[in-house]
């Protein structure tokens, strides 16, 4: 007997995560470092002195209004969600329900997951066999029809920044007929901004979250930049009272204080290229370049380089299902001396 629920539902896998413990945790793309401790104390106090028995702002007025400073953004124009999953399920909810849900493929599990739940017509075109953005292919697609389309800019799980003007192409190619979603998590590491895109274009959105260069995925926070019309949409299907107060006042506190931000920026560039130095003549594992946090790396066989790193206390990610990611691992850059035994268990193992 199967539960009277949407055979959709019934038909999608959970989202693929096991957690495991280790020493050395490079699998989830998170900043190595946790939020300041004197900013921890900082928001610990203000949340005690919010009250608990009032319900939190209707919308999250209150983070929106620092976002859209910190942004420079007009603050009707700004969503936030707790975690920019949330987001990508309320776009696809917005946009792809019974329309079409374009992505690239491989690229970040959710968008096709949210697809898969929520009914919209999946098509998720095969990157270039180098992770190049396949542009007549996305092109095509884009010039008929309509729903959502999800780009990661950088991209993930490759680590690849794609030129600006390919991208201007396909929102040439999209008119307005797609919701056309910009997937900002990494830009911190590849320099790339789409604001100035996003900016005038009212069906076009820039994703950006505080769980990756700010090291709050604990948190769970993330917004959208868009049009004021767009994000009028938006909010509507965002449950009311969503982003709780304890939420909001550490987010204030972050945002008030965003001076540690660059200084950890700067360092995991730093350590993403020593790492690609230290690796380059890797007898066997192959670095694909990177603008992330992160290096995917292929290996002759993923099970036994994932198995060799876990028996030196060094957690990464498997990539599996995609042929396109045949014997790949995704490893977060971690600190530099996490790093260092990274370096030296994967020169061990090749
Ligand atoms: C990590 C990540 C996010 C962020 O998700 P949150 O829900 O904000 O933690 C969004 N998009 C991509 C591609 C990511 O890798």
């Amino acid at each position: 007997m199967s539960l009277p629920v949407r055979p959709a539902v019934l038909s999608s896998p959970a989202y693929p995560f096991t957690p495991i413990d280790a020493s050395i945790k490079l699998d989830q793309n998170e900043s190595p470092y946790d939020f300041p401790d004197f900013l921890k104390a900082l928001a610990l106090e203000r949340t005690r002195a919010t009250a608990w028995n009032r319900y939190p702002d209707l919308n999250a007025e209150t983070v929106r209004r620092a976002v859209a400073k910190f942004e420079n953004w007009d603050e009707r124009g700004v969503v936030v969600t707790t975690g920019s999953n949330v987001l990508i399920g309320l776009i696809t909810e917005l946009a792809g329900m019974n329309r079409r849900v374009l992505t690239v493929k491989p690229s970040f599990s959710l968008y096709a997951l949210e697809a898969h739940l929520l009914e919209g017509q999946l098509c998720e075109v095969p990157l270039n066999t180098d992770f190049s953005l396949p542009l007549e292919e996305l092109k095509r697609e884009l010039e008929t029809g309509n729903g959502v389309f999800y780009l990661a800019q950088p991209q993930a799980p490759t680590g690849r920044l794609d030129p600006v003007r390919e991208v201007l192409e396909l929102l040439e190619a999209a008119g307005e007929r797609w919701i056309f979603v910009i997937d900002e998590a990494y830009h911190q590491y590849s320099g790339s901004d789409y604001r100035a895109v996003v900016r005038g274009r009212a069906n076009v959105l820039s994703l950006r979250t505080f769980s990756k260069a700010w090291g709050l995925a604990g948190l769970r926070a993330g917004y959208a930049l868009t049009s004021p019309e767009l994000a009028l949409e938006i909010q509507k299907l965002v449950p009311p009272f969503g982003f709780s107060t304890l939420h909001s006042a550490a987010l204030e506190v972050a945002l008030e204080h965003p001076e540690y931000l660059l200084e950890r920026i700067s360092e995991t560039v730093q350590e993403r290229q020593r790492i690609a130095t230290a690796l380059q003549n890797h007898p066997s594992w192959t670095l694909f370049p990177s603008s992330t946090n992160f290096m995917l790396i292929q290996t002759p066989d993923a099970d036994a380089a994932y198995k060799g790193l876990l028996e030196r206390g060094i957690l990464v990610r498997k990539q599996g299902g995609n042929p396109m990611l045949e014997g790949c691992l995704r490893v977060s850059v971690g600190t530099p001396e996490q790093n260092s035994a990274f370096i030296a268990a994967a020169l061990e193992l090749g």
